[in-house]
């Protein structure tokens, strides 16, 4: 078995053994609100933002990005799991922010093995042994933490499975002070279209 694998299955005994009254959870979300942010290792939802098992949905992918995939979740998270607010979090010094779709594509075409940041420059260490196939995937990386936020909430505010009534929060998690940003503007775009008659 791997060092990691043993680690994890260790861990995991451990905490099964204080899982108590956990096993009772219900499905929905009992604080009815859901988080899409990055999948940075630095970066833990349920510590920077209060969770406990049971609370809330957490969505994560690279970059927390408002992916057809990402989507598909929040619908599935309002329509079926009862969530009624929903927060987009990117973060400063995002592994997003160090490459394009040109670089990933060239990249991926020379080899598939990891490559290395070096200087700011992504170099990779493998030989003609690449593919082409990440020509067509959009890699969604981010220039600007505080536009990537707004573009994200603009975006899922304007898909037409999403309800207008639902408000989408836009902020930036600071990695060196485990402090969250509001992104003003997200926010602004992300209020609820929907005034209910009273
Ligand atoms: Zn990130």
């Amino acid at each position: 078995m791997s060092k990691i694998v043993e680690e994890v299955t260790a861990a995991n005994a451990d905490y099964a053994s204080g899982f108590g009254d956990k096993g009772k959870l219900a499905m929905p979300p009992r604080r009815r609100f859901a988080i899409l942010t990055c999948m940075d290792a630095r970066l833990d939802p349920a510590k920077f933002a209060g969770l406990a098992e049971g609370d809330a949905h957490v969505i994560r992918n690279a970059g927390g990005r408002a992916s057809d995939d990402a989507i598909r979740s929040l619908i599935i998270s309002y329509k079926l799991l009862g969530t009624r607010e929903w927060f987009v979090i990117h973060h400063t010094d995002c592994g997003m922010e160090t490459f394009t779709d040109e670089v990933m594509r060239d990249l991926l075409r020379h080899s598939l093995r990891t490559a290395e940041l070096k200087e700011g420059k992504w170099v990779d260490l493998g030989i003609n042994e690449g593919r082409p196939d990440g020509d067509f995937i959009d890699w969604l990386t981010i220039s600007n933490q505080e536009e990537s936020v707004l573009a994200d909430v603009r975006h899922i505010r304007m898909h037409a499975l999403v309800p207008q009534d639902i408000p989408i929060y836009g902020y930036v998690y600071n990695v060196r002070s485990g402090k969250l940003m509001e992104v003003a503007k997200a926010t602004e775009v992300g209020r609820p279209q929907v005034v209910k008659a009273a």
